[in-house]
């Protein structure tokens, strides 16, 4: 089949010709005609099989025939992080280039003054964050009601993220009559559930079986001890012929960690993960697609959609926790058909881990010995319950000597009176100034909620957890939930119920 089959116009056959593409891929000859008949599509499929392009060549298609107006766009992509949703603006830019189509990109870490002013002139395509899009729409920047076209792109990864209410919420906002897309690599009931919701009479297309690793990429497993990993991960980058890398590690915290570790042994590499500033975040990603840098140390940040061709390996410096990111991030290499190799550092209590990569692709990921190393393989699950439960007894008993912490010092923690706690208590009831500091700041903290900051409900149930939350991050007091009768100004003793 050529794409000159699927019903597209002159300009964009033009410009798929003028990207190289000689092919529909299968999505896109699924996707194309039903999405230029005006239906709703619930598409099962991953990046890197050409998906962008199948709902964007055939919008261009359809917005090539109108004209926007001043802050009525008139269709809507959401796309679960900045990087992902610049990388569709790219694709814009690249199918739309003979059409007239005015295109705005609304996310976090940039400035609201520009994309107002985008927004003023009219926009065709609207490109966003959830986050970054309310926040607009509650300024008063932006009307709704005129558009035609939604996507929603990545929706099992918004639903990890906690964005679902956010885009319940922008789907509210939208016209009744519309033509809804729904593009999700993965397809469990909750994702069903939405997709149910935000659809009518969806037409469904499928390609690949959800999370099967591309056939391209070859990987392999070493099973050594934490404090290897260092060691192993340089001795792998020596020894493979890397060309450029995507080096994963599961907390934002070991990236750092990684970054400098691997600058200080003499190797070019960058930083990317949610924490950084948009602007870096931007400038690393495009100096790593320049071949600038040659190593990019990241969290799963960068696991899902990220296309830059011909990246030679990824190595997961951790394995990750759920088994459906290993996929995503070892997808970063072996894209359109090049060969690409995915090392992965395992240590022994990573075993179920593992085993949860193996079930989900289906095979065993081959083991490699790392020279010079110890090889430890995996540790039993049994043993180390019945090892922890031991450690557990004899710390009961007071027995369990920690001979690290035994030769220190003991400092005693200081002690904190019932009595003190009243004094500040009292004392922040006499100092109006001093409770309003604390709501300044929970407010700050909710105005800043919609940008990017994942919430905890809605998320799959194995995936309580914010996305690259450290593990060892320590929930305190309420954690992300504040109660309102926290926020609520505290009543001095002598006012009214009214005064309140
Ligand atoms: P996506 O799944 O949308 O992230 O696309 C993955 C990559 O495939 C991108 O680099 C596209 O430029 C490329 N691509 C999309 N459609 C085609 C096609 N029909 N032929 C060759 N490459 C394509």
């Amino acid at each position: 089949m050529n794409f000159s089959d699927l019903g597209l116009g002159p300009e964009v056959l033009r410009a798929v010709e003028d990207a190289g593409y000689t092919q529909p891929t299968p999505i896109q000859q699924q996707a194309i005609p039903l999405v230029l008949q005006g239906r709703d599509v619930l598409g099962c499929a991953q990046t890197g099989t050409g998906k962008t392009a199948g709902f964007t060549l055939p919008m261009i298609e359809i917005l090539g025939k109108g004209r926007a107006r001043a802050r009525m766009p008139r269709s809507l992509i959401l796309e679960p992080t900045r990087e992902l949703a610049a990388q569709v603006a790219e694709n814009f830019e690249v199918y739309g280039k003979h059409h007239k189509l005015n295109m705005a990109l609304l996310i976090g870490g940039e400035s609201f003054g520009d994309q107002v002013k985008r927004l003023d002139r009219g926009v065709d395509v609207l490109i966003a964050t959830p986050g970054r899009m309310i926040d607009l729409f509650e300024r008063g920047n932006i009307l709704l009601s005129d558009i035609k076209i939604f996507v929603i792109d990545e929706a099992d990864r918004m639903l990890d993220m906690g964005f679902i209410p956010d885009i319940e919420r922008i789907a509210g906002l939208l016209p009744k009559m519309r033509q809804t897309l729904f593009f999700s690599a993965t397809m469990p009931p909750e994702i069903r559930r939405l997709a149910d919701a935000f659809l009518m009479n969806p037409k469904e297309v499928t390609v690949a079986p959800p999370a099967s690793p591309a056939t391209t990429v070859t990987q392999a497993l070493a099973i050594i001890h934490r404090d290897d990993k260092r060691k192993a991960l340089r001795h792998l980058l020596r020894t493979e012929e890397v060309k450029n890398a995507f080096i994963f590690c599961n907390r934002k915290k070991d990236v750092g960690v990684l970054h400098r570790s691997l600058e200080k042994h003499g190797f070019n590499a960058g930083a990317l993960h949610g924490d950084l500033p948009q602007s870096v975040r931007t400038e690393t990603l495009e100096a790593f697609r320049r071949g600038d840098i040659s190593l990019l140390v990241c969290s799963d940040v960068a696991a899902r959609g990220i296309d830059i061709q011909g990246v030679s390996h990824v190595f997961n410096f951790d394995i990750p926790i759920h088994a459906e990111d290993y996929v995503h991030r070892i997808g970063r290499t072996g894209r359109a058909g090049r060969s690409g190799r995915a090392f992965s550092l395992a240590t022994p209590e990573d075993g179920k881990h593992v085993a949860d990569i193996a079930k989900l692709i289906g095979k065993d990921i081959p083991v490699i010995p790392v020279d010079g190393l110890d090889q430890p393989g995996f540790e039993d699950v049994e043993d180390r319950r019945h090892r922890r439960g031991r450690k557990d007894d004899e710390r009961a008993r007071g027995r369990t000597e920690r001979p690290e912490r035994a030769r220190r010092p003991e400092r005693a923690a200081p002690k904190v009176e019932p009595v003190e706690v009243e004094r500040a208590a009292a004392a922040s009831r006499q100092d109006p100034g001093r409770q309003d500091l604390g709501r300044q700041d929970l407010g700050r903290q909710d105005l800043g909620r919609h940008d990017q900051t994942p919430r905890p409900d809605y998320r799959r149930d194995d995936r309580r957890r914010r996305p690259e939350m450290d593990d060892d991050e320590t929930v305190v007091g309420f954690g992300d939930h504040v109660p309102a009768f926290v926020l609520r100004r505290a009543r001095p003793a002598s006012a009214s119920m009214e005064e309140v």
